[in-house]
C-alpha cells in the first residue's frame, strides 16, 4: 500500500500543477485575444497609424511572452509526468527474472497464447479470442468452445431472470445428473415457481407445482413444504410474509454458480479458469519470493534455492486453491516430487525414494521408524 501511496503522491502533484497551469494559461490567452480585439477595433475605426503600429508591436510582444511561458510550463509539466514513471519504477518490481528458476515458457508463446485463449473462451469473450487468433496467427480449436458459448447464453438469460434455456439444458442433462445428486433442476423450477407467486397467479402456481415440483417433494421435503406454504401469501405478497427470504436476489446468483459448477463437473472441467487460478496464486507468491530472493542476494547465498520443485518459503494459498496433499519426506525433510515419489514400506511407514535408496544396503532396507526389514522392491509408490 505504501508503494501505491508514493505513486499517488506524484500523480497528485501532476494534477495540481496541471490545474494551475490550465487556469493561468486560459487567463493569459484571454489577455492576448483582448489585445488583438482592441487592435482590430482601432484599425476599423481608422485611428492614428503610428499609434496603431505601436499597439500591433505591443500585441506581438505579449503573444510571444505568453507563448514562451506556456511552452516553459508545458516542459515543467512533462518533467513532473516523468517523475510518476520513475516513482512506479522505484516502488514496483518489474523484473521477475530473479525468481524464475524454470524457464518453462521460454520461446513458448504458443502455449501462453493458448492458455489466454482458453481463458477468454471460458469468459465468453469470443470476440477478443478471435482478435487474439488473428494477431497471433494461431488457430484456437478448443473442444469446449461450443459448451462455453452455450453456457454463457444460458447464464446471460439467467441474469435477466429468464429460466427457459437453463431448465431446457438441465432437463437435457437429467440422466447425467442422476449420478451426481444434482439440485440444479429443482433449484431452477423453484425459481420459476417463485416468479409465478410474485405475479400472484395462484392457479398457475398450483399447476406448476403439480407438474414440475411434486417429483422433488421426497428429496427436498423441507424446501418443498416452504414453497407450498408460501402460496398462502400469494395475494398479500411475499414481501410481507414469513417467506420473504424467497425473494432474495442471492437465490438467483446461487443458481448461476450452481449451473456453471454442474456444467463444468459434467464435462470434467474445473469451474475456475486455470489461467486465473495460476495468476491469483502467482500474485500471492511473488512478494514473499522477491523478498526472500533479496535476502539471499544480500547474504550471498543465492544457491540455497536451487531445487526447482520446491519453493524456499511456504506460500499460504486459500483453501479453494488446494488441490491435493503434499508429502514431505520425514528422513530427508524434502517435499516429494515425480522424480522422488513417496514410497510405502510394508510396515505402513512412508518415506521418499531417495531416502529409501540412502538407507538401503544391497537390496534390503530397515524401516527408520520400526525395525521391520524388507526388500527395497517391496516398497510401493503412493499418490496424494
Ligand atoms: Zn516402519
Amino acid at each position: 500500500m505504501a508503494n501505491c501511496n508514493a505513486v499517488q503522491k506524484e500523480i497528485d502533484k501532476v494534477l495540481s500543477k496541471f490545474a494551475v497551469m490550465k487556469e493561468e494559461s486560459a487567463k493569459e490567452i484571454d489577455d492576448v485575444i483582448n489585445s488583438f480585439a482592441e487592435l482590430k477595433k482601432k484599425i476599423e475605426n481608422g485611428g492614428d497609424l503610428q499609434e496603431g503600429e505601436k499597439l500591433f508591436l505591443a500585441c506581438n510582444s505579449i503573444t510571444r511572452n505568453v507563448l514562451s511561458r506556456i511552452s516553459n510550463n508545458h516542459k515543467d509539466l512533462h518533467n513532473q509526468v516523468s517523475k510518476v514513471g520513475k516513482a512506479i519504477d522505484r516502488n514496483f518490481t518489474s523484473d521477475f527474472e530473479a525468481i524464475i528458476t524454470d524457464p518453462s515458457f521460454e520461446c513458448r508463446n504458443d502455449l501462453l497464447n493458448k492458455s489466454i485463449a482458453e481463458h477468454l473462451i471460458r469468459e465468453g469473450r469470443i470476440d477478443i479470442t478471435d482478435i487474439l487468433a488473428r494477431e497471433s496467427g494461431m488457430l484456437f480449436t478448443d473442444e469446449n468452445h461450443e459448451l462455453f458459448l452455450k453456457l454463457h447464453c444460458i447464464l446471460e438469460e439467467l441474469k435477466n431472470h429468464h429460466l427457459e434455456l437453463a431448465i431446457e439444458w438441465a432437463e437435457s442433462c437429467k440422466n447425467s445428473f442422476q449420478n451426481t445428486n444434482s439440485h440444479l433442476e429443482f433449484t431452477l423450477h423453484k425459481l420459476q415457481f417463485i416468479k409465478l407467486v410474485k405475479k400472484k397467479q395462484l392457479t398457475e402456481c398450483l399447476s406448476y407445482a403439480t407438474k414440475h415440483l411434486s417429483k422433488f417433494a421426497v428429496e427436498h421435503t423441507s424446501e418443498f413444504q416452504t414453497l407450498i406454504g408460501c402460496l398462502m401469501y400469494v395475494n398479500k405478497g411475499l414481501e410481507n410474509s414469513p417467506y420473504s427470504h424467497l425473494l432474495d436476489a442471492q437465490l438467483w446468483r446461487d443458481a448461476e454458480i450452481l449451473l456453471l459448477k454442474e456444467a463444468c463437473y459434467l464435462n470434467g472441467l474445473s469451474v475456475e479458469s486455470p489461467l486465473s487460478v495460476v495468476i491469483n496464486a502467482g500474485c500471492r507468491a511473488l512478494p514473499p519470493l522477491l523478498d526472500i530472493k533479496n535476502i539471499m542476494h544480500q547474504r550471498k547465498c543465492n544457491d540455497v534455492w536451487s531445487n526447482k520443485d520446491e519453493l524456499p518459503v511456504e506460500i499460504e494459498l486459500p483453501n479453494e486453491n488446494r488441490y491435493h496433499s503434499i508429502f514431505a519426506c520425514p528422513i530427508l525433510k524434502q517435499q516429494t516430487s515425480e522424480a522422488n515419489p513417496p514410497l510405502r514400506l510394508i510396515c505402513g511407514h512412508v518415506i521418499s525414494r531417495d531416502a529409501l535408496l540412502k538407507l538401503a544396503t544391497v537390496n534390503k532396507v530397515k524401516c527408520p521408524y520400526c525395525p521391520v526389514e524388507q526388500q527395497t522392491s517391496e516398497a510401493r509408490e503412493i499418490c496424494f
